[in-house]
Formats: structure tokens, C-alpha cells, sequence
């Protein structure tokens, strides 16, 4: 059994999800603003605004998430700001809900700031157990997995291939190689040699 179950989502995956999102969201709520929860909406959250024909995608950052696999105890949203969406149906749309924090606050935050008639909320993944269930959700996760989504694979696998590094000391290739999938129980969808290379230019190995 890996340590932490890790799944490489592969870009394909990304589009059924939002296509499946975007076909329950044409039967069930059709709405008026988007609001990405960024980072990890950002893409589902334009595939869908595409698909439902909706122009008005806005973002809210939020932190929570600062290590792959390992939370800070607050999810807080970095760059607050104000819009009056008075008379407006607004969705939020996030990657997956693990936790629940991330829309726990941000739908809070939505509906004291911006005025909207109708907030929902969805994601493309729901991991049973979060403490917030999404109105609209493409598919249930029963074992909890972290999800390597494509536009992560560089911030995941240096965060993983950290954590091996910091653990056994060695910056050997095949060592790395060798844990990362006794570890996470995948091969790495970018090369390890790359990831060291980056890890060098980030300053994050030396
Ligand atoms: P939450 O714990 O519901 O507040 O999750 C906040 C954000 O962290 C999500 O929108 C994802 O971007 C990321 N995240 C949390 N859990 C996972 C997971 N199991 N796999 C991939 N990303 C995750």
C-alpha cells in the first residue's frame, strides 16, 4: 500500500468530469456567474463557463492547501475584494472538496459580499466525508486519493519528490524514482531528472 495514494488525472479525465458537470448544470441551474475558487477551479470552471455559454467568470484565491497532501489547519481567501452581483444566480466551481473548507468560506464570504440572489456550488470530485457536499458534483470519491490534476503536475511532483528527499536525505535519480513509487503508488507523469532540475532553479534543492 502506498504511504499516500496518489492518482495522475490525465487531461482527458478533466474534460469527461466537466462535460459530465456541465450536462447535470444545463438540467439543473443554469447560472448567471461563475466564480472560479482559484487555483484548482480555474480550469473546470472555464471548461463549464464554455459549455453553459456563461461570459462571466470571476476567481476568489483561496489558501489552504499550501503542501500537496498536507493542509494548513484555516482556509482563508488571499485577496478579498467587493462586487455588487445584485439579482444574479452565481455558481462556484472548484476542482474537488476534500475538507469542505475552501466552499464552506467562500460560499460565506459570496453571499455577505456580493449581494447575489441564489448561490450553489460544485465541483468536479467529491470525496465522501468533506464536510461540505456540493450542490453539483461529476463524479464521488470513496477512498480518499490525492488527485494529480494536469495543471499540478509540476507544483505535485516537487512537493512528493520533497517530502522523499526529506525523509531518506539522497538526491540519487534512481533512489527517487524508486520511492516515489513505493510512496505514492505511480510513476511520475514528468520525469524525476526534471522535476530535480526545476527543484535546483526554484532554489528549493541546492
Ligand atoms: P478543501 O479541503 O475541500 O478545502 O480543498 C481545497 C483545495 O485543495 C481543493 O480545491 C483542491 O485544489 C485541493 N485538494 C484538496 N484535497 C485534494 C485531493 N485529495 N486531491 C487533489 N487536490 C486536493
Amino acid at each position: 500500500m502506498p504511504k499516500i495514494p496518489v492518482k495522475a488525472v490525465k487531461w482527458e479525465e478533466i474534460v469527461d468530469l466537466s462535460t459530465r458537470l456541465s450536462e447535470i448544470l444545463k438540467e439543473e441551474y443554469v447560472p448567471d456567474v461563475i466564480i472560479a475558487i482559484a487555483r484548482g477551479g480555474l480550469v473546470p470552471a472555464r471548461l463549464v463557463a464554455d459549455a453553459l455559454g456563461i461570459m462571466d467568470v470571476l476567481s476568489l484565491k483561496v489558501e489552504h492547501w499550501v503542501m500537496t497532501a498536507s493542509h494548513t489547519p484555516e482556509a482563508k481567501i488571499k485577496y478579498p475584494y467587493k462586487v455588487n452581483l445584485e439579482g444574479k444566480k452565481v455558481l462556484l466551481i472548484d476542482d474537488i472538496t476534500d475538507t469542505g473548507d475552501s466552499l464552506i468560506i467562500t460560499s460565506k464570504y459570496v453571499k455577505e459580499n456580493f449581494n447575489p440572489s441564489e448561490v450553489k456550488s460544485s465541483t468536479l470530485q467529491y470525496i465522501l466525508g468533506s464536510k461540505f457536499v456540493p450542490d453539483y458534483y461529476a463524479q464521488t470519491v470513496k477512498d480518499w486519493t490525492w488527485f494529480m490534476y494536469p495543471w499540478n503536475y509540476w507544483e505535485d511532483e516537487i512537493n512528493l519528490t520533497k517530502k522523499i528527499i526529506d525523509e531518506t536525505k539522497s538526491v540519487e535519480l534512481s533512489d527517487l524514482e524508486t520511492k516515489f513509487k513505493e510512496n505514492y503508488g505511480i510513476t511520475p507523469p514528468i520525469p524525476l531528472s526534471k522535476i530535480l532540475d526545476e527543484m535546483k532553479r526554484r532554489n528549493i534543492l541546492t
